[in-house]
């Protein structure tokens, strides 16, 4: 990913500082510490570079109407710590660094208007979390299957600018399996996402298929029940890689299943 991040950096006249770090190593199954932490996590690399730097954007998860405590709590995706970002990530500000989130004033779609016309976005965006996890895109910047994929590419679809992103996403499989895609995406936990998107779908009258509750409610809502409900048990995850049902299911073995393995030997 450096090296995109290089190229959009020099599109833009920009200087770009990469950092390795080993702080994945730090977290152990079941892995709920990292969705707690990461906005804080990240930071580790600004502080290392401070005196370049002075300012750390991190972007909000949520826009502050949807900031909740108690919502901090287990949802599909595991614990997310965005709901307190807001007001923890100010609190690692230093004498050389100031730390803040960034762009709360605004819903995801909102934000994805806000800049859906612009060029260097429409050549470099990249939201995938699959590559992290280990899944090889090639020379694609975004899987257009994942929940991350799919919640970007909704918003486009509600602003009726998808097409502007066609270097960056598939967008003519999105259309292909509309249905299919939106499901998929409505099942994960994305309350505060899924709102935003049909708003603007509305406004803009752009349709959504009936399909797309079939697959939610005969498909991936019964799957999503069943992983919450087995994912954090050892013995059901060992039964589930030794029969190699997450390549089946997603086509790769992920660096979670990796870490898992080598942690029972
Ligand atoms: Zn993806």
């Amino acid at each position: 990913m450096f090296s995109r991040t290089k190229s959009l950096a020099k599109s833009l006249s920009l200087d770009c500082v990469g950092c390795w770090s080993n702080i994945y190593t730090f977290y152990k199954f079941p892995y709920m510490a990292y969705n707690y932490l990461f906005a804080s996590t990240y930071a580790a690399s600004p502080y290392a570079i401070q005196k370049l730097i002075g300012v750390y954007h991190h972007n909000s998860g949520y826009a502050i109407e949807d900031i909740d405590a108690s919502k901090n709590t287990y949802t599909q995706s595991g614990y997310d710590g965005s709901f307190m970002d807001l007001f923890a990530l100010p609190r690692f500000s230093s004498e050389n660094l100031t730390t803040y989130v960034t762009g709360s004033d605004k819903s995801r779609v909102e934000k994805e208007e806000a800049f859906a016309d612009f060029e260097a976005a429409q050549k470099f965006l990249s939201v995938c979390g699959e590559e992290y996890g280990g899944k090889d895109l090639g020379e694609k910047f975004n899987c257009s299957v994942c929940k991350k994929c799919l919640r970007t590419m909704s918003g486009f679809y509600a602003l009726g600018k998808l097409d502007n992103f066609r270097e960056v996403f598939d967008v003519d499989g999105y259309k292909k399996y509309l249905g299919r895609r939106l499901g998929k995406w409505f099942a994960y936990d994305h309350g505060g996402f899924v709102r935003d998107f049909k708003t603007y779908a509305k406004r803009n009258g752009v349709k959504i298929p009936f399909s797309a509750y079939l697959w939610k409610w005969c498909v991936y809502s019964p799957y999503h029940f069943l992983v919450r409900h087995l994912r954090n048990s050892k013995f059901v995850r060992k039964l589930y890689y030794k029969f190699n049902i997450d390549i089946l299911i997603h086509g790769y073995r992920n660096s979670v299943a990796d870490k898992f393995l080598k942690e029972e030997k």
